[in-house]
Parts: structure tokens; sequence; C-alpha cells
């Protein structure tokens, strides 16, 4: 009885090819209805690549976490490291030695690895963050914008799944801001929440 149980509650998930990965996404608001009780396991996993494989493990983690505050905290973590693995091989900003193309352009003073000075720079030579900014990560200045294709938010599939249209509004607001603070808005989103916010004059 106790492994039809188990049976029961954990849901096998196989993906083999990218039209079954893409079926998986399109399926998974619908299994969050029908199985919010239960846990999906990965059993087989080909076909695709690294990066993709990476975040699908991590979007069934975030299925199977079924405490609010522990899921969002999890979501928070994983697309940071998510972002760190893939966007930084990718240079979408071009950094050249720790000058971004806009600074270069610009012929600004900065020369950080990172927008603009911040306080939460840190490490030798002040250029790595501290604060785990998840705002920061997934923005994207005009200049950059207007030359490019980035990519947007809901391009990482943790946050498209298992944040709400508040989180998301609070992650575009919440930059220049320490992972502590940052969570503490995700855990009480809400409009109202979202209207005191307040965003530093320098965006
Ligand atoms: S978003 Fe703009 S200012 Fe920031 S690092 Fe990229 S190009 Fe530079
Ligand atoms: S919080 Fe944002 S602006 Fe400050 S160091 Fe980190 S990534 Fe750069």
């Amino acid at each position: 009885m106790y492994n039809n149980i188990v049976m029961f509650m954990l849901k096998s998930v196989n993906i083999n090819s990218y039209k079954e990965l893409n079926r998986f996404y399109s399926r998974l608001r619908l299994y969050k209805i029908l199985y919010y009780k239960d846990s999906f396991c990965l059993f087989k996993i080909s076909n695709i690549s690294d990066y993709d494989k990476l975040e699908l493990e991590c979007v069934i983690e975030a299925f199977n976490i079924k405490d609010k505050k522990s899921r969002i905290s999890y979501v928070y973590d994983s697309a940071c490291n998510y972002i760190d693995k893939k966007y930084v091989n990718e240079n979408i900003c071009e950094f050249k030695n720790d000058r971004c193309l806009y600074q270069r352009y610009s012929n600004n003073k900065f020369n950080n690895g990172c927008c603009h000075d911040c306080k939460y720079l840190v490490g030798d030579d002040n250029k790595y963050c501290g604060a785990k900014c998840l705002g920061c990560k997934v923005y994207f200045c005009p200049f950059i914008r207007r030359r490019k294709i980035v990519g947007h938010m809901n391009d990482i599939k943790v946050i498209k799944y298992y944040y709400s249209l508040f989180q998301k509004i609070i992650i575009k607001l919440d930059i220049f801001k320490e992972r502590d603070v940052i969570l503490d808005d995700l855990y009480n989103s809400s409009l109202i929440r979202i209207l005191k916010i307040k965003i530093p004059k320098d965006v």
C-alpha cells in the first residue's frame, strides 16, 4: 500500500526531444493545478542542451517545493545561478576590460564590470556584485536594447512559471538592492508593496 501511495504521489517526467520539452512547459500550468499536492521526478532527459536540462531541473525542483516562501527563495537563487551560467558566456553587454559597450561608447569613468558605481561592488578592485540582485541580472539599459535582441525575464522558465505578475514587477523595480530585501518584497508581493518601492534615481 505504501508503494501505491508513493506511486500516486510521484509523477515521473521523461524528456527525449525539444518537442517533448515544449509540450511539458505548455502543460505545466495545468499540472500545477491538477497535481499541486504531488511531486515530479525526472526519470530520463536526453537530446536537449545542458542549459535547458539545468533549467528543467530547477522547474521540477520548484514544483516539488510546496512551502510558498521556500519556493520563492529557491526560484530566486536558481534564476540567479542560471543567468550567471548562461548569460556570462554570452557577454550580451560586450564587456572588454571591465567596461561594457555603453561605457566605452559614452566614454564614462566606470571600469568595474557593472552598469555603474554601486555600494555593493566587492572583492579585489571592487569588481564583483555582493548583492545577488536578480533585478540587475535581468536588466538591460535602453542603449543595449536599441542595438541588440536581449532576453526577457519570461525567457527564464522558473521565473515565468513560478512568479506572479506582481512578483515580476517587483524584480524589475528592485534593482541595486540586496537579495534579502528583494525576497522580503517577493514574499509580501501586492500592489501596495509595489507602490511603496523606491526606485533609485540613477536608473
Ligand atoms: S545594461 Fe547597459 S549600462 Fe548596464 S552593463 Fe549592459 S550595456 Fe552597460
Ligand atoms: S547590485 Fe546591481 S548595480 Fe550593484 S553591484 Fe550588483 S549588479 Fe551591480
